[in-house]
């Protein structure tokens, strides 16, 4: 065997040996009896990096015409060790960007305040607020060592979902554990309610979806847990859940299925569609003889039994392995397809690579990349029950779904969403989705605040208070069908009417969990004496989920109005502040053109000033900020943009902001209600059409006439006939018969309006067109600022600096802008980030230039008018007992409380960094909670927070900040033109003429003198 020049799509390659020919090499000289055997070798030479593929862009070896090349000793040596290897994986996998990209700029020479010394040992609070760097020892040890870490009641039964699974029962009195428990689930209760009737009326979607939705999120959050420690899952559990709309049906039918669900059919009718406990062999490649060699030419009955031959091995090895069912990513040839009905052996083809990997997922089964590969034995998946189902569509369609039912729960689950048209399901979509990621974050953050010891506010606000009440008239109506008052949690009752002390709440609770069978069907359930009960006690479908269960009066929030204004005088006087982080896409808009603002449409009424404009504007915003929910977390609120405030509106560059920086349709009442009218429209038309009979499809599509030039029979030249060669150009330049109608139903009321306006010349109609026009053409392209999606992110200004790094006094990572969405890009758990970026002893700075342990950085990260700080501290010995546990505790910087030592709950483990931040940022009606007199300060702003593991400890603290305005100079610039004043003028004239005249008696004199010099 050797190795030659081989060509290959028409280029050659030196140096090669061809895949079949070893094999039929390694056949003939007796090394082996198989082929299977020959691939199996070929491709240890493969992963060994002996032999290198040319011909294809994966590395595996074929049984056909491939081409190897043997990798040189040089290429050989450079493969990694598994040592490099290992630290690579450690600190590339999964490591987020904006950590990877942090960039070091050593143009930025700004001096860093404020770096204190390392050997202070005290905490000192200076004036400014600034604090010290460094963490006391004899702190650490007063604080950490000498203390026992708190331990969760004994009694409670382990449940991997931590606190908030515990029954209330069972929480301690002491600690005031209970009690903070109590808050935090009717708080967040409360909130998530809100949110989703604020949702639901936004897009005028009626209020009965909300118990459908409800007790879909709460099967949902209490199934499926991304793992994200231990099998490096998505941190977002939206990853995992599934969303299936099947138009028509009844709302109610929507249901959890446990399991995967895709729009998919077997291969061929007469395979096998159903069966139970299948085993599931998944292959991202096709099944089909690919003849390589087309540069001969050869008769084709052999090739035809050459691919027979082919393929019949191809389907053995599939037959070995003993699947019952198989899913191929690409084509499958018919032959092959045959073969494997013959078998017994169902086939899907043409799977999409997406939906491969999440029935990977939900069936643990291995992906095979290649047909080579399944000589390894690859793991087949499994779920209970594989099956079919067909749905018939409103628009006399059909549509079938392939179920994978029974997989562990944990890892994911499908919703079936019916009961609606395709739009309105794809609206209840969205939420449904989005409610999905409030829930599981909601208990995640309940976790967080028992474990930090946080105690919540007792009177709390519900901004949504006002839009329950709006939404109440609007939905009247669609509830009256649904057996109005008997919906729990219906609008229309009175909050009065809830149990009013713990005993009730809990006994509803049991009440409830013993009925939970017989109320699976609620919402379809006649009014019943029981069924009344249960409206008023009871979560909706009958779930002990403990988010939605009923709150004692006691803890309802009250509506406390005072609360904002109270907020807006507490500002500081060093509020200076014009760029506003919280909403960087209207930022990016903001920069117009003040001379082309188009924002007299907001103003009603005759206001000239513009400052009286920004008042008007600014109180209506504050209006909405008040009532309308931006924040999936309770007891979090957000003040309005600085631009807004009294101070934002006189300050020196609002000049150059839009007149309108901040838009939403709820501060334009008329472009509100035409939104709401269109969304009904949509909604009601859609539904309409499906009902009758037609399909929306055959309504929305229209076809022309045929063109005259099909019908004309042509005799001349084109060149003769004039006629004919426009014809022509005229068929050429039309397009085709088949056009789109416009099936947006406000597209005609628009065009009618402009055929009327013109008609009557009436100006006010002409006004309302062009708002019409509008607020479809520029409004479309605007960030509504306070809808609640564009609020899952912050913004935050990060930088890292060390007085000790040879870069000091600039900072090791210059401060820039990263943006952190929620459970998304950018963000990263909160176990994570202490791992990997405060406890792993191999993280350094990124600097290039800095040699200086990350012990002795700092890092910030600055957000509206705060800053965290993380300080780290390594110790001398770990924490005995502890050493891989993550402790956490707080103290209090104004009266030195320290909160007990406890273990970091797996779920606080996985709360989303970003929205620890914002905690941190704007969580500061938090106190602490516990035995001893609580001291009554913010645990988010006065507290530090400080995290140990092994011997590191990690300091988190907030400190207010202060804010500078950027100055820039006048637009224009004036330049006073004084006249000169005569006398001065004429003062000027003599000192002239003076000089002048010394400097021509000077040249005088010289003449004179030079004549007696030269004559005398
Ligand atoms: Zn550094
Ligand atoms: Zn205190």
């Amino acid at each position: 065997m050797e190795f030659q020049d081989h060509r290959y799509w028409l280029r050659t390659h030196p140096n090669c040996i061809v895949g079949k020919e070893l094999v039929n090499w390694l056949i003939r000289n007796g090394h082996i009896a198989t082929r299977a055997q020959a691939i199996a070798i070929g491709q240890a030479m493969v992963d060994g990096r002996w032999l290198d593929c040319v011909s294809h862009h994966d590395q595996l070896f074929r049984d056909e015409y491939a081409l190897y090349r043997p990798l040189q000793s040089t290429e050989f040596s450079e493969t990694p060790s598994p040592d490099s290897d290992s630290v690579n994986s450690v600190e590339g996998h999964s490591e987020p960007s904006w950590f990877k990209d942090i960039k070091f700029d050593d143009s930025d020479t700004e001096q860093i305040a404020e770096e204190g010394d390392d050997n202070l040992a005290k905490y000192l609070i200076s004036d400014t607020g600034g604090q010290q760097l460094s963490i006391s020892d004899a702190f650490i040890k007063e604080s950490l060592f000498n203390r026992r870490v708190e331990e969760k009641s004994k009694e409670l039964p382990f449940t991997p979902l931590g606190w908030h699974h515990n029954n209330l029962e069972l929480l301690r009195e002491e600690n005031g554990e209970k009690q903070a428990m109590e808050r935090l689930l009717s708080a967040n209760h409360n909130h998530m309610m809100a949110l989703l009737q604020q949702l639901l009326h936004s897009d005028s979607l009626s209020s009965s979806w909300r118990d459908i939705i409800v007790s879909l999120v709460c099967q949902v959050v209490q199934t499926v847990r991304p793992d994200v420690k231990n099998q490096d899952d998505d941190m977002d559990i939206r990853q995992f859940v599934h969303i299936k709309k099947i138009p028509g049906g009844k709302k109610f039918d929507s249901v959890v299925v446990n399991g995967f669900v895709c729009t998919k059919n077997i291969a061929h009718k007469k395979m096998n569609s159903c069966i139970k406990n299948p085993k599931i062999l998944l292959l991202k490649c096709s099944i089909e003889y690919l003849y390589r060699e087309e540069t001969k030419f050869t008769c084709i009955d052999p090739i035809v039994l050459q691919e027979r031959e082919f393929l019949k091995n191809y389907v053995q090895r599939i037959v070995d392995v003993r699947p019952t069912l198989v899913l191929v990513e690409k084509t499958v040839s018919r032959i092959a397809q045959d073969m494997l009905l013959e078998h017994g052996i169902t086939l899907v083809i043409n799977v999409k690579s997406q939906v491969l990997e999440r029935i990977s997922r939900m069936t643990q089964g291995d992906l095979v990349m290649s047909m080579d590969q399944l000589l390894t034995k690859p793991h087949l998946g499994t779920c209970h029950k594989f099956y079919m189902q067909i749905f018939q569509l409103p628009n006399e369609q059909t549509k079938t779904l392939m179920f994978f039912e029974g997989c562990p729960q944990h890892l994911g689950c499908t919703i079936k969403l019916r009961g609606g048209s395709d739009y309105e399901l794809a609206r209840v979509k969205e939420i449904l989705i989005f409610m999905i990621c409030v829930a599981y974050h909601s208990q995640l953050e309940i976790s967080f605040l028992m474990d930090e010891f946080a105690m919540p506010p007792t009177l709390m606000q519900n901004p949504s208070f006002h839009s329950l009440i709006e939404g109440r008239g609007h939905e009247g109506a669609v509830q009256e069908q649904y057996g109005g008052g008997s919906i729990p949690w219906d609008p229309d009752i009175p909050p009065e009417s809830l149990p009013c002390d713990d005993s009730s709440l809990l006994e509803s609770r049991i009440v409830f969990e013993k009925g939970e069978q017989e109320n699976k069907n609620l919402p379809q359930a006649v009014a019943s004496v029981k069924h009344q009960e249960h409206s008023t006690t009871a979560c909706p479908a009958g779930l002990p989920c403990a988010f939605f269960a009923p709150v004692p009066e006691s803890l309802l929030p009250l509506p406390v109005d005072d609360q904002q204004d109270a907020l807006g005088s507490e500002l500081p006087e060093s509020l200076q502040q014009t760029v506003v982080l919280q909403d960087p896409k209207s930022q990016i808009r903001a920069f117009r053109d003040p001379l082309q603002d188009d924002t007299g449409l907001y103003v009603t009424g005759e206001v000239t000033s513009s400052e009286d404009k920004r008042k008007t504007y600014s109180l209506a915003f504050k209006q909405e900020l008040k009532d309308v929910i931006l924040c999936i977390s309770p007891v979090i609120t957000f003040r309005e943009p600085f631009l807004l405030t009294e101070k934002g509106m006189r300050c020196s560059t609002r000049d150059y902001f839009a007149e309108q920086v901040y838009w939403s349709p709820l501060l334009n009442k008329e472009f509100k209600e035409m939104e709401n009218r269109r969304k009904k429209q949509l909604l009601r038309d859609l539904s309409g059409l499906q009902g009758m009979n037609g399909s929306i499809q055959a309504k929305s599509i229209q076809v022309l006439p045929s063109h005259e030039l099909v019908s004309t029979r042509i005799a001349e030249h084109l060149g003769d006939s004039q006629s004919l060669g426009r014809m022509l150009a005229d068929y050429r330049a039309r397009g085709g018969r088949i056009q789109p109608k416009n099936s947006d139903p406000f597209a005609h009321s628009k065009d009618a309006s402009s055929t009327s306006s013109g008609k009557s010349g009436s100006k006010n109609e002409g006004d309302e067109e062009r708002g019409l026009i509008l607020s479809d053409a520029v409004w479309s392209t605007k960030v509504d600022c306070l809808n609640p999606i564009n609020h899952q992110r912050l913004c935050v200004l990060f930088s890292s600096s060390s007085a000790q790094s040879s870069n000091a006094p600039s900072a090791c990572v210059s401060p820039w802008i990263v943006t952190m969405e929620f459970y998304g890009k950018n963000d990263l758990t909160l176990g994570i980030f202490l791992e990997r970026y405060c406890f792993r002893p191999s993280y350094q700075c990124p600097s290039m230039f800095c040699d200086t342990p990350m012990v002795h950085h700092i890092r910030r990260f600055v957000h509206g008018q705060g800053c965290v700080q993380i300080i780290l501290k390594e110790l001398d010995s770990p924490v005995p007992g502890y050493q891989h546990t993550i402790l956490t505790y707080s103290w209090c910087r104004i009266c030195k409380q320290v909160t007990p030592v406890v273990a970091l709950s797996n779920e606080s483990w996985s709360m989303s960094f970003a929205k620890y931040l914002e905690l941190r940022f704007y969580g500061h009606q938090y106190t602490r909670r516990a035995n001893a007199e609580p001291c009554g300060h913010s645990i988010h702003h006065d507290y530090h927070q400080y995290f140990s593991y092994n011997q590191m400890v990690a300091s988190f603290s907030y400190s207010p900040i202060r804010l500078l305005e950027v100055c820039v100079p006048l637009p224009k610039i004036f330049i006073k033109r004084q006249a000169p004043l005569k006398v001065s003028l004429l003062q000027d004239l003599k000192d002239f003429f003076q000089k002048v005249s010394q400097v021509y008696v000077a040249i005088d004199e010289r003449l004179a003198s030079l004549k007696t010099d030269t004559f005398s």
